[in-house]
């Protein structure tokens, strides 16, 4: 029937319009300080929710999401440790561990969420054993989102990095750029096509000098 037919057609064109959208907004986040993003999504509270619908249709397209690699290492170490997840997105992760998460994003998806910018969390120095960012070091101002991590975390605690693998220029100038922030590289999971999962311990304070080689590509998606 024709009025079907022209349904089907509107909902084809949204779909594409917010699509593009989507592409927009994740274009931004990842070529804005985070601050920046913080302001966006605070003036448009609709692009988050877009960001977050078209993020986890690209995520269904992967074979494995990281953030369950990242449950499944949290659920070998001892329940006892305190975790800060950046960037926690739908809190998967405090959903599904026993210990205790604290949830950082823009716009709470969830109400376990803190409503903050994850360059400024707000956690006393040396409180948590381990730090999560899972596809979230999104902003341009890296170094000072890391340093925040590194004031939060315990000497000796844990740092997962999950990122999309053709983000990395050049994985060894990232990680010595880590160790320059006060991060040991632990190991390196490069099994996946899609993602790298690093693991860094806190070795001390960050030298307070740049750090170039943290530099991470953009990941832009390609309309389909
Ligand atoms: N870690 C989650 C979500 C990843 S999507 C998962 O793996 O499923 C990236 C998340 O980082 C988004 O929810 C986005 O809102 C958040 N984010 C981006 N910039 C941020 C910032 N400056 N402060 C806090 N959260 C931020």
């Amino acid at each position: 029937a024709p009025g079907s037919r022209s349904a089907a057609l509107r909902a084809r064109m949204e779909e594409r319009l917010l699509g593009a959208r989507f592409r927009y907004i994740n274009q931004q986040l990842y070529t804005s300080s985070s601050r920046e993003a913080a302001q966006l999504f605070r003036s448009d509270p609709e692009a988050f929710e877009i960001y977050h619908r078209g993020f986890s249709r690209q995520l269904q397209r992967w074979p494995e999401n990281p953030v369950d690699r990242i449950i499944r290492y949290l659920r070998r170490r001892p329940a006892s440790l305190v975790v800060a997840d950046f960037g926690c997105g739908d809190c998967k992760i405090a959903t599904s561990v026993r210990n205790k998460v604290h949830c950082f994003d823009l716009v709470p998806l969830s109400p376990l969420v803190t409503v903050c910018d994850m360059a400024e969390v707000p956690l006393a120095a040396e409180s948590v054993d381990v730090a999560v960012f899972c596809l979230a070091l999104m902003g341009t101002n890296l170094q000072e989102i890391l340093e925040e991590a590194n004031r939060v975390l315990k000497l000796g605690g844990t740092l997962m990095v999950a990122e999309v693998a053709s983000r990395f220029e050049d994985v060894r100038a990232f990680v010595s750029a880590m160790a320059q922030l006060g991060f040991k590289s632990v190991s390196k999971d490069l099994s996946s096509p899609f993602f790298l999962l690093l693991e860094f311990a806190k070795s001390g304070s960050p030298r307070p000098r740049p750090a170039p080689g943290l530099r991470l590509r953009p990941c832009l998606y390609k309309r389909r």
